[in-house]
């Protein structure tokens, strides 16, 4: 490709509005373009580096035994009502009419479609078991849709789903889907680390997430430093049987007692970053039969001087009123938390935190932490039990002691049982004739929300560093001065050629742009591998490369740069 006849719109200045690493590298490097809230164009950078994750993501379904399929993005009402979630969805689902004033829904998710295409393709059992996926656009109206494509509302996912009669196969495709997951991140050359979860609005029971790891993540993960324990912290431990439920806020303020200390020292101490001043931090409280206790930041405050330290109980209800009132709390800025006893690392983190939805409390002797999700309803929210956290004990191994990490969801992986098979009658004859429900489970991968998720984890302060596998283009050709020097043309061109020959995707700035621009841009965009050509190299026979990741130059004779590049 020449950047001539390319669309490369890079942007020197850091978008203000772009509050993570990638979704600011995203914007500077031409990837994406936000049309509205939550809804984006991919640019060619950004669609390049779409299509050869999604590309990973089929490879590997395919590769264990999935099916690939296509299902409509709209979707009949009908079926949401035959499980209940057209009403038990939530604000999530877009809902719509068409012109006959029939109601239909922008498919966040396909559980409905597809059983619905299974109860009707399917009749035996020695069609089982059966496991299919599709790669499509989905559409969830988030309630606040933030980080470019990492939260957006219209984004791309891979959704594949499995049907069984017996829970042996059912847990070898799980298995299976799980290895797969592990493969596709591998390839992606990212770190990550799959966890226990929560199984959420999608329902069923068991459950993992992947997450790859990095600061910007708005999960937290738990796990055991003495075994392979590792679960969200939504699911760290069982939820409290209690409801969150309670009257208006009770203005608490800040105690500033001797043996306070500042977060900036816990900060330290627990070796957590801070990253950005909260504007706004809210009271939160107990469930109903637990005291609570409870720190309230509020205004503009500077968190490397704002005292945190437990505040004396509150014996009183749970303080949230109603979700709306709550946001109007937070306010339009960032989420925000209101932790106690900030001796754990676990406050101090959501203490800190601006990415975070969820919310923390504690009981008066600290041994009651909880927290709630903000993404739930409030009214249906679930307060988690975090006391083993506290305490520092490893969950239910028993072995090491509890530390957290931040990651981003990139995959979730169900076992859905008989929950919509049973709602939608999806039954099957088995071996004597008779007719059984199925079992079923269900494997996301956020394909659009994966591209964010390499850049957090690979950027320096000049750009973006793509990992091979993903790049949008591999090799980068950057001659100097080729308006003035015919030498320099001919060869980037006769290299672009034989780049080209020899299968290399390469982008080629034939643009009459000063060196140092195309320098930035390349570097920008984060192409792994650059070739530089120069009158200068020309008269000693070679060409030079600068390796992305290491900055190592490197100078490569004419003849062998094809072979050094493959
Ligand atoms: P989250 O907890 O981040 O809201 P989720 O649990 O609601 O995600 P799932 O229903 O498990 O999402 O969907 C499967 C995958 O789709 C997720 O693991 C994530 O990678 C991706 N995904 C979900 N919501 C979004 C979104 N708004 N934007 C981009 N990707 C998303
Ligand atoms: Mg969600
Ligand atoms: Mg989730
Ligand atoms: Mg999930």
């Amino acid at each position: 490709m020449r950047v001539s006849k390319y669309l490369l719109s890079t942007q020197k200045e850091t978008p203000a509005d772009a509050e993570v690493i990638s979704h600011q590298l995203m914007l500077r490097a031409g990837m994406i373009r936000r049309n509205a809230s939550g809804l984006y164009s991919w640019l060619p950078t950004g669609l390049r580096v779409l299509r050869k994750i999604e590309a990973i993501v089929r490879e590997e379904m395919n590769k264990a035994g999935s099916v690939e399929i296509l299902m409509p993005m709209v979707q009949p009402a009908d079926l949401w009502v035959e499980t209940g979630r057209f009403e038990k969805f939530g604000p999530e689902l877009l809902r719509f009419q068409d012109r006959h004033n029939r109601d239909f829904v922008l498919g966040p998710t396909h559980e409905e479609v597809i059983t619905d295409i299974v109860r009707k393709e399917v009749n035996s059992y020695k069609q089982l078991p059966l496991n299919l996926f599709q790669i499509q656009t989905k559409f969830r109206d988030e309630v606040r849709p933030r980080f470019g494509v990492m939260r957006s509302r219209e984004f791309l996912m891979k959704d594949a789903y499995s049907f069984h009669l017996d829970q042996e196969t059912m847990d070898e495709t799980y298995e299976s889907m799980f290895q797969a997951y592990s493969n596709i991140l591998t390839r992606l050359g990212l770190a990550f680390r799959p966890v226990i979860a929560d199984t959420g609005s999608i329902g069923g029971s068991m459950s993992h997430e992947f997450h790859v790891l990095a600061n910007s993540g708005e999960d937290l993960i738990a796990y055991s430093t003495g075994s392979d324990y590792a679960a969200n912290i939504e699911k760290a431990e069982s939820p409290m049987p209690t409801q969150i439920r309670g009257e208006a806020t009770q203005e608490m303020s800040l105690v500033d007692t001797p043996n306070a200390k500042t977060i900036a020292e816990l900060v330290e101490q627990h070796g957590v970053a801070i990253e950005k001043t909260v504007k706004t931090l809210i009271v939160k409280g107990s469930s109903e039969d637990t005291p609570l206790v409870a720190l309230v930041i509020r205004g503009d405050h500077d968190l490397n001087e704002v005292k945190a330290e437990k505040i004396p109980a509150v014996h009183a209800p749970f303080e949230f009123a109603d979700e709306a009132e709550i946001r109007k709390a937070v306010g339009a800025g960032p989420g925000s938390i209101g932790p106690v006893g900030l001796e754990i690392p676990v406050y101090i983190d959501h203490g800190v935190s601006v990415m975070s939805d969820f919310a923390a409390g504690a009981n008066q002797d600290n041994k009651h932490l909880f927290g709630i999700n903000w993404e739930r309803d409030l009214p249906q929210a679930e307060a988690f039990d975090l006391r083993n956290i506290i305490e520092g004990e490893a969950s239910p191994c028993g072995q090491g002691t509890i530390a957290l990490l931040r990651g981003i969801e990139v995959g979730h992986i169900f076992q859905l049982g008989k929950n919509y098979s049973e709602a939608m009658n999806a039954n099957v004859l088995d071996q004597n004739g008779k007719a059984q429900t199925l079992l079923m489970g269900c494997y996301g991968v956020g394909v659009s929300r994966m591209v964010a998720a390499a850049i957090e984890q690979n950027h320096d302060d000049r750009g973006i560093i793509w990992p091979d596998a993903i790049a949008p283009f591999r090799v980068g050709i950057l001659p100097m001065n080729m308006h003035k020097s015919h030498r320099v043309q001919d060869m980037a061109e006769q290299l672009y050629k034989d780049l080209n020959d020899a299968g290399i995707e390469v982008l080629f700035d034939d643009r009459k742009e000063r060196a140092g621009v195309m320098f930035a841009d390349m570097e920008l965009v984060g192409l792994p591998h650059v070739v530089v050509i120069g009158d200068r190299n020309i008269d000693n026979g070679v060409f030079e490369y600068k390796n992305r990741r290491t900055g190592e130059k490197q100078e490569v004779p004419f003849d062998q740069i094809v072979e050094f590049l493959k």
